[in-house]
């Protein structure tokens, strides 16, 4: 049988948005790991994105983020990823969308200067989400 792919849709997620301090910690991190990528899985509380997990791994190069991330074993208890690029460019790369693919369903970049206004939210095809900061 053949299932006719859905396009155009936006699918409901399951998140309400993410609180305050969890995004602060991921531009924190990334402003401390640059010129080097950040990248860590999150992690949802009472639909609250409220917990990222640091991958594990050295950071040994500016490119090396994103593939330990591509190393991590599925979990289905992720819903989705952040990581910082060392521009100011929030936009998913091509490395980016084959990742997202791996994990849950959010995914968070963060772009130089790492402030509340130079990051972004993707779904898993590279659709822009409006996530909400929760205080
Ligand atoms: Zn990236």
């Amino acid at each position: 049988m053949l299932f006719k792919k859905k396009e155009g849709k936006r699918p409901e997620y399951p998140i309400k948005g993410i609180r305050h301090e969890t995004l602060d910690t991921i531009l924190e991190a990334s402003k401390s790991s640059y010129p080097k990528e950040f990248a860590a899985v999150l992690r949802a509380e009472n639909k609250e994105i409220s917990e990222i997990l640091l991958v594990p791994g050295t950071l040994s190069g500016e490119q090396s983020a994103i593939f330990r991330l591509h190393m991590l074993p599925v979990d289905f208890t992720v819903v989705g990823t952040a990581h910082s690029h060392p521009t100011r460019n929030y936009y998913p790369s091509g490395a980016d969308l084959n990742l997202f693919g791996r994990f849950g369903f959010i995914h968070i970049i963060a772009a130089y200067p790492y402030d509340q206004n130079s990051w972004a939210a993707w779904d898993i095809q590279g659709n822009e989400i409006e996530l909400k900061v929760i205080e």
